[in-house]
């Protein structure tokens, strides 16, 4: 489903990534970890092409992103995301957030897609709060309703970059709810965060980062109990 083969990318003279292989499957959850600054959230947005790799070869779901001829706009339906600070349009209605996409980019009928939103915000725990504005929703409502959003376009893959970092304690176990039974149906994951649970629960591979590089590449369990690598043993021991 996403495969980067010797991608580099550069912010002007700074190499962000570095020589990045990584391959994820259909159905696959990646979670990413790594300090702040390794390029983790880079690495997401490439994906989506918020961010353009400088060489390599990055193909999603069969489109490769490193052509120039490549249908962006095409490629994004396909591909939801869900950032830490929600990004939920503040003037409007939790409903229109939902819709707004499947109206204006899919073409949908507007009664088709309240109906979607309808079902996506009752998966996510919240159809009572359809006609609410965000401001009127606690953080961890706000995120769940950005994934409905993300999810009303059915996408094949769901990005998520530090979804719980901005939020509550009390609310971050609301919305790794959501994310764990997303990952249970099957859909295609790539989750920044820095809930290590998440990572053990879910995770099929955690994939670590330090300095613009891929440094390891393991299923949770031996990651977390035996890392192979100095820096990753190094990280996981100051998150204790
Ligand atoms: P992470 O998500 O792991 O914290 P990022 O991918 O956000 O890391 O950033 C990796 C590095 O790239 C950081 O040093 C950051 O300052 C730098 N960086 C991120 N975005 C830009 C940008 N648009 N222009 C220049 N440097 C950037
Ligand atoms: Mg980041």
């Amino acid at each position: 489903m996403i495969e980067f083969r010797n991608v580099n990318k550069h912010y002007g003279q700074f190499h962000v990534l570095k020589q990045i292989n990584l391959t994820i499957g259909a159905g696959e959850v990646v979670v990413v970890v790594g300090p702040s600054g390794s390029g983790k959230s880079t690495l997401l947005r490439c994906i989506n092409r918020l961010e353009t790799i400088t060489d390599g070869e990055l193909t999603v779901n069969g489109v490769a992103l490193h052509s120039k001829k490549t249908d962006v706009n095409k490629l994004r339906r396909h591909i939801g995301m869900v950032f830490q600070h929600f990004n939920l349009y503040p003037h409007m209605t939790v409903l229109d957030n939902i819709t707004l996409a499947p109206i204006k980019v899919a073409g949908m009928s507007k009664q088709e897609a309240v109906a979607t939103a309808m079902q996506y915000l009752e998966k996510v725990g919240i159809p009572d709060k359809a006609n609410a504005l965000p401001s009127q929703l606690s953080g961890g409502q706000q995120q769940r309703v950005a994934i409905a959003r993300g999810l009303a376009m059915k996408p094949q893959i769901m990005l998520f970059d530090e979804p719980t970092s901005a939020l509550d304690p009390e609310m971050i176990g609301e919305v790794l709810d959501v994310m764990k039974s997303l990952a249970r149906e099957g859909m295609t994951m790539v989750v920044v965060t820095h809930e290590m649970g998440f990572a053990r629960e879910v995770a099929h591979r955690v994939v670590f980062m330090d300095q613009g590089q891929i440094v390891e590449e393991a299923a949770p369990a031996d990651f977390f109990n035996n890392p192979r690598e100095e820096r990753a043993r190094l990280f996981l021991s100051r998150l204790l």
